[in-house]
């Protein structure tokens, strides 16, 4: 950091919590991108082919898909969401079907993600899935060998899928690699990610999501404070608050669960041109945004040439 002539966060607000933690530096802020082409899914990228011309050579153009009829974006995902859920019951043989509501959590698994957090108030799960909507789940994530806390949080996840077996349908994927986080990311209905703010720098996987059109749930922290539209792009878990950094680990979890009770699956069932219209703007505004296109441009424009 001493002797770069130029230094910045991988977020804005990475920007602005390094320049509180490294206040003698001049910090600035490039926001992350992911690689469309690499992480959009087969059936979304044959529907990019019908619908939005020229999309390689300017990632910008993604903003086309408000255009997309509906159906043809739900038949794109249906295809990718088929894909996974035919993965999951081969490898873990939990039966899950490709018309229920499925989330997705799939990280490094280490503490401050909170992989758990879903499961802080059990019942209240339990009762969400049977009055809002079936809902079934699919993690994935891999420890630090050295990473004891995440090994536990793995233990303790495989414990509650264990315990609610033949109630919710949840499986636990071994292996996260980039091949499966390719598929879980396009195969799910909605991504999930709970990590205790501000720990999070910014948050890529929620970004392969929104290019397949799957909205996401996530804490404000990262780069969900620049993607978030509440009910237009995604939902947010809590509010932003700011940049202290306590374990609101209870008050996080309520507002998870009454998202899932009174917003999210009651519109993937009830009114589902309305989610239909959260994956679209999921893909027109942040695949649009957070791509690696946009990225290199502005390292380009902020970093090499300044
Ligand atoms: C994208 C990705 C990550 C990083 O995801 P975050 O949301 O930034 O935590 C980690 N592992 C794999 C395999 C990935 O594809």
């Amino acid at each position: 950091m001493a002797i770069s002539v130029y230094v910045h966060g991988v977020a804005k607000r990475h920007g602005a919590i390094s320049r509180q933690m490294f206040a003698q530096h001049k910090v600035d802020s490039i926001t992350n991108g992911v690689h469309v082409g690499f992480w959009t899914a087969p059936a979304i990228q044959a529907l990019y082919d019908r619908h939005i011309t020229a999309r390689r050579e300017d990632n910008a153009r993604l903003r086309y898909a408000l255009g997309i009829p509906r159906h043809e974006v739900w038949a794109a995902h249906q295809t990718a969401k088929e894909d996974l859920v035919r993965v999951v019951n081969h490898r873990t043989g939990v039966g899950m079907f490709s018309n229920v509501f499925t989330l997705g959590f799939a990280r490094r698994a280490t503490p401050y993600k909170r992989a758990d957090l879903l499961f802080h108030d059990v019942p209240r799960l339990f009762a969400l899935h049977h009055a809002a909507g079936p809902i079934q789940i699919v993690y994935a994530g891999k420890a630090h060998p050295r990473d004891g806390g995440g090994k536990d949080l793995i233990r303790h996840i495989h414990e509650h899928i264990r315990a609610l077996e033949g109630q919710i349908s949840i499986a636990y994927l071994e292996d996260y690699d980039m091949a499966l986080a390719r598929r879980m990311v396009a195969g799910v209905d909605l991504w999930l990610n709970t990590p205790q703010p501000p720990l999070e720098a910014s948050g890529t996987s929620g970004m392969k999501a929104a290019m397949n059109g799957v909205p996401q749930l996530s804490i404000l922290d990262g780069r969900w404070l620049e993607g978030c539209i509440e009910g237009v792009t995604g939902w947010a878990i809590g509010n932003d608050n700011g940049t202290n950094s306590a374990d609101d680990r209870a008050v996080d979890a309520q507002s998870l669960y009454n998202k899932l009770e009174t917003v999210i699956p009651p519109l993937y069932y009830r009114y589902q041109d309305r989610y239909m219209d959260v994956m679209k703007h999921a893909i027109a505004l942040n695949g649009s945004f957070f791509n690696t296109e946009r990225m290199v441009d502005q390292y380009v424009r902020k970093a090499y040439f300044r």
